[in-house]
């Protein structure tokens, strides 16, 4: 072995990143290199001739004695770098790995040698990022991915049954749009908070993200556990919120997964699975509004699984942009120019491409998300039909805009209203939009659309009658009710000849609409005779695929002087 020179070895230890101690069979320090000076803050003098439990944590120093059994019972041999806290001079606690060997047969070192090296800042950094994987920032609670390990660890462990409960809340965008993020926010991480201490052992509580949260109850087997948690989360959320001295109600609703539940048929392999089913049957929920909870059952995945994707896909199409409004000209039969258009909604699905709306509005009015949609093509209408009339030589016509209204949205309570503060924030004439229902509408809970119908006329909006004909409308009351427009059905239209056979009900419904002082639309119109036919029929409007099938916002526009050929 070459010569050393003692002072120069001292000086390496000083600088080294790791602290060499030597220890005797108890554990009582007999030398301590100068580096822990720098790294712990002790002098040597400091600690040479103490035990380590002096310095140790008190919880690692089994591990520590352990070790030095260890080495003790093999001299020569390193044993495994074990981990362990060392508090530092100013108290706080630093986090060292050490290599321990038993020396004490070695002559010139005669003691068991330590080697520590401090991974304190690695151990830090180390476990922030552990943290902010598996955290979710806002609430502290673990996310979906810690969510989604968990799920899976119980799964592969194959125990005893574990349930998953999904909750969304109802209604939080509106909180959100309505007072703010931050009171967003704030709610949040109460609801966060108050999940927590109504479940303070039954469940694991976890944010998913947005207004999504879960609770995992690891062990089911007690008859009744989960049907306790859900009434505890339903519990929990139901005293309003107290934020920025304003109450704020808030409701979720549940859809509950049970681990056995599948294991008759092929099992659930992957986390995915269950959160995936969770997540359908919360939707469930949601549809079902006046139940707020809804346990999965595979017949609910057989029976209507694209519906209730559809369903759920529904209520996160508008955020994610996947709708668009299309307009389909109404053309003015006399001029051949067009008089407005009529907004339908189209839903740029992902996988499914254009979905239409005969598909989906159905979906949306049984989910509820047919209120939602419906202001957002109410605001967009708005945004168009403003730029429309913005600058034309129309002031003498402008152009309106037909919105389709669907029975769930006119039992909105402060339904013309809400609309009407829609189209004011737009700078539009409420005349410039003409809202449709359907003759079937009526039927229903008459009394009520009645008055609504009316507000919305009170308020300057126009009401037209969409597929009338379809429905049967005593026409006494069509009298009755505050009503500009009929809209024929296409059923009427499409039997329309060149030799003018068939026009018979067009012309009674014609005839009908110009005694009630109404205008008309005929709908549906696809070829060339059928829009002469109704021309010399008297039809003032119609509109169809033979003018123009409904087209994007910007097509649209490049369409608005064009002047249709009769
Ligand atoms: P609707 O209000 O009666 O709209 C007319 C439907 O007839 C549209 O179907 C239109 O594309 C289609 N159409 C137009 N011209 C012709 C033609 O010449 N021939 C044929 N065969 N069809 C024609 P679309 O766009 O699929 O909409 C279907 C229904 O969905 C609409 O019927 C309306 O009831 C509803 N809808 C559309 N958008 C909305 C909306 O924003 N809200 C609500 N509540 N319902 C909507
Ligand atoms: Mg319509
Ligand atoms: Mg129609």
């Amino acid at each position: 072995m070459p010569h050393v020179n003692p002072y120069r070895l001292e000086s390496l230890l000083a600088n080294a990143s790791d602290i060499i101690v030597i220890l005797d069979q108890q554990g009582t320090f007999c030398y301590v290199s100068s580096s822990a000076e720098r790294i712990l803050g002790y002098t040597p003098g400091e600690s040479v001739g103490k035990h380590l439990s002096t310095f140790v944590h008190e919880d690692d120093v089994p591990v520590v004695l352990q070790t030095l059994l260890g080495a003790l019972a093999e001299p020569g041999i390193s044993q495994p770098a074990v981990r362990y806290r060392v508090r530092h001079r100013n108290g706080e606690w630093n986090l060292l790995e050490a290599v321990t060997t038993n020396l004490l047969d070695d002559p010139s070192v005669g003691g068991v040698v330590v080697n520590c090296h401090d991974i304190t800042a690695h151990e830090l950094a180390e476990s922030w990022l552990r943290y902010h994987a598996l955290y979710d920032a806002l609430t502290a609670l673990p996310n979906r991915r810690a969510l989604a390990d968990r799920v899976q660890a119980l799964l592969e462990a194959g125990g005893q049954p574990f349930a998953l409960l999904l909750l969304d809340l109802d209604r939080f965008k509106l909180v959100n749009s309505s007072h703010g993020h931050s009171t967003g926010d704030r709610l949040l991480q109460m609801t966060a908070r108050r999940l927590i201490a109504a479940l303070p052992k039954q469940g694991v509580v976890a944010r998913l993200g947005g207004d999504e949260f879960a609770v995992l109850v690891e062990d089911a087997t007690l008859p009744g556990i989960v049907e306790d948690v859900t009434d505890r989360v339903h519990q929990a959320l139901s005293a309003p919120f107290a934020i920025d001295e304003m109450e704020v109600f808030v409701s979720a609703s549940v859809g509950v997964v049970l681990s056995s539940l599948d294991r008759s048929v092929a099992g659930y392999q992957r986390a995915e699975e269950l959160l995936r089913d969770a997540d359908i049957a919360m939707y469930r929920a949601k549809t079902l509004r006046q139940t707020h909870s809804v346990v999965f059952d595979s017949s609910m995945r057989d029976r209507a699984v694209t519906r209730l994707q559809l369903e759920s896909q529904l209520w996160r199409a508008i955020e994610r942009g996947e709708l668009e409004p299309y307009y389909q000209p109404v053309v003015c039969l006399k001029t051949g120019r067009i008089k407005g258009f009529e907004a339908l909604v189209r839903w740029h699905h992902p996988q499914r491409g254009v979905v239409s709306p005969a598909e989906f509005v159905p979906i949306a009015e049984e989910s509820g998300a047919i209120g939602q949609i419906g202001e957002w093509v109410l605001e967009m209408a708005c945004h168009h039909v403003r730029a429309w009339n913005q600058g034309t030589s129309r002031s003498d016509m402008p152009i309106t805009i037909g919105v389709n209204l669907s029975v769930q949205q006119l039992a909105q309570l402060d339904l013309a209203k809400h609309m009407h503060s829609i189209c004011l924030s737009a700078e539009v004439e409420p005349s410039w939009i003409g809202f449709e229902v359907t003759e079937s509408m009526m039927l229903d809970r008459e009394d009520t659309i009645a008055s609504t119908l009316a507000e919305f006329r009170r308020l300057g909006f126009r009401i037209s009658i969409d597929d009338f004909g379809t429905g049967y409308s005593s026409l006494s009351r069509l009298h009755q009710l505050p009503i500009d427009t009929l809209k024929i059905d296409r059923a009427f239209v499409a039997p329309i000849e060149a030799d003018g056979r068939n026009v018979a009900i067009a012309r009674t419904i014609l005839a009908l609409a110009e005694s009630l002082g109404m205008d008309v639309v005929a709908e549906g119109i696809e070829t060339p005779d059928q829009a002469r036919e109704l021309q010399s029929l008297g039809c003032q409007y119609g509109q169809g695929f033979w003018f123009s099938p409904p087209v994007d916002g910007a097509t649209a526009t490049q369409m608005l002087d064009r002047i249709f050929e009769l």
